[in-house]
């Protein structure tokens, strides 16, 4: 399904719950709105579903009004956190709910609903499991019953409320992982909520990151992650060092770290910088400038290790190979003096206003 969201709004009293949100979705994409609880991200999925309407704004489905339609009308599956299952029909009952109570002429005959539940248990792997009660059920394997249901009206766009809210760490993985062989096989035109950066970036073709009723950035998950709009994306998604920057007599400078231009030609006087900690490196050739860091603590993480490092007052995290050159060479005794440079910085001026953003 095409959808083209264009400047909607909805205000309670006079709080901006979505403020001026445009999006589009291509045909069979999984896109996720993420963001942190209060972001809109619910109001923004319940407006999909015909559940609430916007202030402002329109949605558009090729040339249809899509927010003229009434939920049913709109052919939408929905999956909320806490399995809103019927607890006195069985698994299979649940399944052909959404069929047996369609109106007359659009019921299918008892047999083909027999057949459709069946063909739906096994897509969410529960064929053995068609006569339980939800209350016989794991939590995964209520989920996996409510999206069957979902799924048994052949609705064109699913919309997912953190499905997997409520599951422990490892059901919810695993769930992902079958969630997007699924979505591979079925190719429904997707959007799940989700407040877990891992989850989005697992699973979306595109994330949507929400911040107080606004999109701050749409883009894929390499994108979000590797190119951060706005720092609150670069704040929101993945771990990065933030860094007070400062216009210095020369150029610029994030800490004691000399940047050799200015990228906004004398325009703003403060800033702040971004690194990653796999964008800051222990190799800094004699010469070239680098902060001079304490190490506080290494922490091991498998293949990888976590330097917690002092950088004159700023808490700095290195990320680097547990087999590279550097540690070894190093030997890292905590209060060891280091020095270390970033690779790669995203930097935002700010005076006033927020200029800019520059990546270096
Ligand atoms: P969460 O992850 O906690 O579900 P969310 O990003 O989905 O958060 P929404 O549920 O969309 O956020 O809510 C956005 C804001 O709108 C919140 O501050 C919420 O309190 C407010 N809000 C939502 N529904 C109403 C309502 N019916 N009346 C008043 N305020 C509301």
């Amino acid at each position: 399904m095409t959808l083209v969201l264009d400047r909607l709004s909805r205000r309670f009293t006079d709080f901006a719950a979505l403020d001026d949100v445009s999006l589009q979705m291509a045909p069979g994409e999984f896109l996720a709105l993420l963001g942190p609880s209060g972001s809109g991200k619910t109001t923004l999925l319940r407006i999909l579903a015909g559940l609430d309407y916007p202030d402002e704004g329109t949605v558009m489905q090729a040339d249809r009004d899509f927010l003229a339609a009434s939920a049913p009308e709109r052919s939408v599956g929905l999956v909320f956190q806490h399995y809103a299952l019927f607890r006195h029909l069985t698994v299979r009952e649940n399944v052909a709910f959404g069929l047996r109570v369609r109106p007359r002429r659009r019921r299918p005959a008892r047999a083909q609903i027999r057949e459709q539940v069946e063909r739906l248990l096994k897509r969410v792997q529960l064929e053995e499991l068609g006569d339980r009660y939800p209350s016989q059920l794991s939590g995964g394997q209520r989920q996996r019953v409510a999206l069957a249901r979902a799924l048994a009206v052949e609705p064109e766009l699913l919309l997912l409320d953190e499905p997997f809210g409520a599951l422990d760490a490892q059901v919810r993985v695993t769930l992902r992982r079958w969630l997007r062989e699924l979505h591979e096989e079925l190719q429904l035109t997707t959007v799940f909520v989700t407040h877990d950066q891992e989850e989005a970036l697992e699973l979306a073709d595109r994330i949507a990151v929400m911040n107080r009723g606004r999109i701050e950035q749409v883009g894929t998950p390499q994108a979000v992650y590797q190119d951060p709009a706005t720092p609150f994306v670069c704040e929101f998604i993945g771990r990065n060092n933030r860094i007070p920057l400062a216009r210095q007599t020369q150029g610029w400078g994030a800490g004691a770290w000399p940047l050799a231009t200015d990228p906004w030609g004398g325009r703003y006087r403060q800033g702040v910088a971004y690194v990653r900690p796999e964008h800051l490196t222990l190799s800094v050739p004699d010469g070239q400038p680098a902060w001079g860091a304490r190490l506080r603590h290494v922490y091991l993480a498998g293949s990888v290790a976590h330097l917690d490092l002092y950088v004159a007052d700023i808490d700095l995290v290195l990320e680097a190979d547990v087999a590279s050159e550097d540690l070894g060479r190093l030997g890292l005794q905590p209060g060891a003096s280091l020095r270390v440079a970033p690779n790669r910085l995203v930097a935002f001026p700010f005076d006033d206003d927020h200029g800019d953003r520059a990546v270096i």
